[in-house]
C-alpha cells in the first residue's frame, strides 16, 4: 500500500501538523521540528510533545511514515572543522527532537565540499557526523536525500549513497530517501519506462531498496541532467504523469512515507488523489 502526503507547515508548534496533513487527504507527511532557516530555536515544550503525539494518534498517523526534514543551514561535510562542529552540534538537536516526539526518521541533504576538499572527504565527513549524532541518540534513523547535485552538493549520484552507508558502523540506523526532482535532475531519466527501470535497477545495485525509507515526490521544472533543483507539480513537468504512474504501480515504493514537496501548496489535495489513482490502476 502506498502512504502518500505532503511536508505540511508546522506554523504555531508541531502539533499541528498532523491537523494540516489530516486535512488534505494525506496518509504521511514531513515537517520541520523547528525553524529551517535559523541555527537556534526554542526547544519543544511538554505541550508541543503531548499534543503531537495526541493528534498523531487521533488522526491515526503511525510513526512510520512521519518523517521530518532538518534545517536547510546544516553541512554534515563542511570542510571547516568549526563548522562542522555547528552542524553536528544543530543535527543532534534534530535528532534529538524527533526521540522526543517519538518520531523514526530524520531526513536530511548530505553537505556541500565547497571546493575545498575532494568529494569523497566531504561524504566521509556526512558518515562521521552520521556515526558521532547515531552514537548519541536511540530510535532514529538517518536518512540521507539524493540531491540535484547544484552547486558542490554532494550525494546526486547512488554512488555517493552508498559511500556514505559504507562509512555508517550502525548501518540500522541509515536510509535513504530518493526524491524525484533531485533525481531526474542529477541525470536519472524516470520520464520513461526504459529510463525508469535503468535507474531503479541501479539503485538496487548499488544501494539496495533495504536501505530505502522514504521518498519526495516532485517533478522537475528543468532538464534531465541539469543539475538545477526547481520542483514541478505533479505531472506538469520534465518527469511528467508517465514517470509518476510508473513509481505508483512499483511495490518497492510500498509502506514508506512518500511526500510531496511540489510548489503550489493549496493543489496538494488534488495531487494527493491523482497519485492514489495512479497507484490503483
Ligand atoms: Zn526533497
Ligand atoms: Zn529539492
Amino acid at each position: 500500500m502506498k502512504y502518500i502526503g505532503a511536508h505540511v507547515s508546522a506554523a504555531g508548534g508541531v502539533e499541528n501538523a498532523p491537523k494540516r496533513a489530516h486535512e488534505i487527504g494525506a496518509k504521511a507527511f514531513a515537517l520541520f521540528t523547528k525553524n529551517q532557516r535559523q541555527w537556534e530555536w526554542p526547544p519543544l515544550s511538554d505541550e508541543n510533545i503531548a499534543g503531537f503525539k495526541k493528534n498523531c494518534e487521533e488522526l491515526g498517523y503511525s510513526m512510520d511514515y512521519v518523517m521530518p526534514h532538518d534545517s536547510y543551514l546544516i553541512n554534515l561535510g563542511h570542510p571547516e572543522q568549526d563548522q562542522l562542529e555547528k552542524s553536528r552540534n544543530a543535527f543532534l538537536d534534530e535528532m534529538q527532537r524527533c526521540e522526543q516526539l517519538g518520531i523514526k526518521l530524520l531526513n536530511f541533504h548530505p553537505g556541500s565540499h565547497l571546493d575545498d576538499i575532494t568529494v569523497e572527504e566531504c561524504l566521509k565527513r556526512n558518515a562521521e557526523s552520521l556515526n558521532w549524532a547515531l552514537d548519541k541518540t536511540e530510535g532514529v534513523t538517518a536518512v540521507i536525500e539524493n540531491t540535484a547535485g547544484q552547486g558542490t552538493n554532494t550525494g546526486y549520484t547512488f554512488e555517493h549513497l552508498a559511500a556514505i552507508i559504507d562509512w555508517v558502523e550502525d548501518k540500522s540506523r541509515v536510509g535513504i530517501c530518493i526524491d524525484t526532482c533531485h533525481a531526474f535532475a542529477a541525470g536519472y531519466d524516470l520520464s520513461t519506462e526504459e529510463g525508469y527501470k535503468l535507474m531503479m535497477g541501479e539503485f538496487e545495485q548499488t544501494v539496495g531498496f533495504e536501505y530505502l525509507k522514504g521518498m519526495h515526490l516532485n517533478d522537475s521544472k528543468k532538464e534531465l541532467g541539469s543539475r538545477v533543483d526547481r520542483h514541478d507539480n505533479i505531472g506538469e513537468g520534465h518527469i511528467g504523469m508517465k514517470g509518476f504512474e510508473l513509481l505508483m504501480q512499483d511495490e518497492r515504493f510500498d509502506d514508506i512515507p512518500m511526500i510531496l514537496e511540489t510548489p503550489n501548496t493549496e493543489r496538494w489535495p488534488e495531487e494527493i488523489e491523482l497519485l492514489y489513482s495512479l497507484a490503483s490502476k
